[in-house]
């Protein structure tokens, strides 16, 4: 899809079974295992990669996590790199709290297709520098927050970029 598309009426293509979902499995790398191509660093001690529950589909062996969690969602949930990037989801830390999350739970249904969260698909949230970690169980269905960092604080190269050739758009409740 576009991303000059008008929110809400993106029609990003189903997954391959409708019932397809993201889980991300990690484990030990113990040298001299062989590294296949898709890992980008051969040093780190941990590997991850994306599984489908709903199908089967297992995604590449990769040295970070944030990489399996995105290729979990090339395969579930087409279209997610061009959904729209909201503000972070406010913290529960005091009693208005409630108020502010429900009216940002009602902003991001309002943005994103419709049946979206409810097959638990990811909502995309500004980052600045901290916090560039994809979140499982933070979009308003359950589905992932993935880290989009703001195209003003690029101050971590490689972690939690905007994980496409898209142009950033603005956000739409910032
Ligand atoms: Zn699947």
């Amino acid at each position: 899809m576009s991303v000059d598309a008008a929110p809400g009426t993106a029609d990003p293509a189903p997954s391959p079974t409708g019932q397809c979902v993201v889980a991300v499995l990690s484990w030990s790398h113990n040298p001299p295992m062989p590294n296949p191509p898709t890992v980008r660093d051969p040093e780190r001690h941990l590997r991850y990669r994306s599984f489908c529950d709903g199908c089967g589909h297992a995604g590449p062996i990769r040295s970070g996590e944030g990489e399996a969690v995105e290729d979990g969602h090339d395969h579930a949930f087409p279209g997610w790199r061009g959904m729209p990037v909201l503000v972070h989801c406010p913290y529960n830390i005091d009693s208005s709290s409630k108020k502010k999350i429900a009216k940002w739970e009602a902003d991001a249904r309002r943005a994103y297709p419709e049946g979206w969260f409810e097959r638990g698909g990811p909502v995309l949230e500004w980052r600045g520098s901290a916090g560039t970690r994809h979140v499982p169980g933070r979009a308003p269905g359950g589905g992932y927050a993935m880290a989009v960092v703001r195209p003003d604080r690029p101050d971590r190269p490689g972690a939690g970029r905007r994980p496409a050739e898209q142009p950033v758009q603005t956000s739409l409740f910032g």
